[in-house]
């Protein structure tokens, strides 16, 4: 990562000791954890992605809410020659068997994990031992010679920080929030975390938006988790049914759910997860597919014959799409510079590879139906997006319009949630 963005420092194997803010300026201390010397650093804007036990969270006074749903599983990790049986359908299996939860994942490589629930009696060190830890995994492993790597017992907690942000210091990742990895979305919502305020610091640094835009990190971000956290919470419920009973209670009700709504509903949290207020106009739909407010990216060819994802052809950018847009390409010399300066690009998924006198324009074909079938299923056709490919909107263009048209409308839209400078 160094490489690739020169202006970055990584500093390894060092720890916050202090932190304070004053005229906009973030001050640090840091020591070497192997040395023992102390150093300090400021900056404008400093992004706390220490963890769930964050210094500077503590350090800035943030409490952090329990939502009281404490775990405790062992992980088993290990490498095999080849693939276990039950992975040849499916990568990840949760075995809600009630006298031993277990969760059994294919990774990469052919490496493999194993989580196993803690039941009454067992002991952190007792459970680690591979005679004992073998007998709840050895159906899964059958024949196959595995390597144990790593074994560790965790508690997973649910809490939620009450505040995502202290003027110029801003909470991520499992500072600001847990939850338990059912879902395994701790590190994706820490992930998310991170596209969200990026963009808008970096916009911010860059003289584009006011800093009010930073506000909007912990608006839109928080009740997002929050629902996800739930979701993970449910579903840990489900599979963590210790009792017999409870067991059969749940079977009865996956059973018959599955039956009248089909396998891959079972449970859709994922699905009409909005982000909250904030920078876009994300209408509130129950339970609406998740690529109504987040765009999977498709695959497109460039007029040179290339293919690439229209993640990879936006970058981090403003991004419009348009459905095959036909009209006059045009674009006026006020709003070419508007276009510039906020980096945008305009991809036209089209037949006609014509240009436009905007260089951000790039017309390309599709490779599968994919844009098409979006813009059915959504009634749209075009898309704008930001940076982080949240949705800002979707939106209709007539056969008549011209894109000055289209951008006119564009940037006024957006202006309603953004101040650009
Ligand atoms: C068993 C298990 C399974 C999981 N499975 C999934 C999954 O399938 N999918 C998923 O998305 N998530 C999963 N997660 C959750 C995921 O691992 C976490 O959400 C993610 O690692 C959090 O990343 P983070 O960068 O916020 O914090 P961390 O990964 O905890 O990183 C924090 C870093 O900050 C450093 N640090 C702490 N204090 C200081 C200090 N004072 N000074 C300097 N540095 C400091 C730490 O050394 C560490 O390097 C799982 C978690 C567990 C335990």
């Amino acid at each position: 990562m160094q490489k690739k963005y020169q202006t970055n420092t990584i500093k390894t194997g060092n720890e916050i000791l202090s932190v304070d803010q004053s005229d906009g300026v973030v001050n640090c201390s840091y020591k070497n954890i192997e040395t023992g010397e102390e150093f300090k650093t400021s900056s404008k804007y400093l992004l706390a992605c220490d963890g769930a036990n964050s210094t500077i969270r503590k350090l800035n006074n943030v409490k952090l809410k329990s939502l009281d749903a404490d775990e405790t599983w062992m992980v088993v990790d290990g490498y095999t020659k080849s693939k276990f049986d039950c992975f040849t359908d499916i990568d990840a299996i949760q075995y809600c068997n009630p006298s031993r939860p277990t969760t059994i994942i294919q990774g990469v490589d052919d490496c493999f994990r194993f989580e196993i629930a803690f039941m009454p009696g067992d002991t952190v060190d007792e459970i680690q031992k591979e005679e004992v830890f073998r007998k709840y995994i050895d159906q899964w492993i059958g024949d196959n010679e595995v390597e144990f790597s790593r074994t560790a017992v965790y508690s997973f907690h649910a809490a939620d920080a009450v505040k995502w942000q202290n003027e110029n210091i801003f909470l991520l990742g499992d500072a600001a929030h847990q939850m338990p990895p059912f879902m395994g979305q701790g590190m994706n919502s820490g992930c998310r975390d991170a596209e969200n305020i990026l963009w808008k610091i970096n916009g911010v640094l860059n003289g584009l938006y006011s800093p009010k835009i930073l506000d909007t990190y912990q608006s839109e971000r928080r009740p997002h988790v929050a629902r996800i956290t739930r979701g993970a919470i449910k579903m840990g419920g489900i599979i963590n049914a210790k009792s017999k009973f409870k067991a059969f209670i749940r079977n009865a009700l996956l059973r018959t759910q599955s039956y009248l709504r089909g396998k891959e509903n079972i449970f859709p949290v994922l699905n009409g997860n909005r982000l909250g207020p904030g920078v876009h106009k994300m209408p509130k739909i129950k339970n609406v597919s998740i690529e109504r407010y987040y765009f999977n990216e498709i695959n497109v060819r460039l007029h040179d014959g290339r293919i690439m994802s229209t993640d990879y052809v936006l970058e981090k950018n403003f991004g419009i799409i348009l459905n095959n847009f036909e009209g006059n390409k045009n674009i006026s010399e006020d709003n070419l510079e508007l276009l510039k300066k906020h980096n945008f690009k305009i991809i036209n998924v089209t037949h006609n590879y014509n240009h436009s006198n905007y260089e951000g324009y790039i017309a390309c074909e599709e490779t599968h139906k994919d844009l098409q079938i979006y813009c059915k299923k959504f009634g749209c056709s075009g898309v704008i997006l930001r940076p982080d490919k949240y949705i800002f909107d979707l939106f209709n263009f007539d056969k008549s319009d011209s894109l000055e048209t289209i951008i006119n409308n564009v940037l006024f839209n957006i202006r309603e949630k953004i101040e650009f400078n």
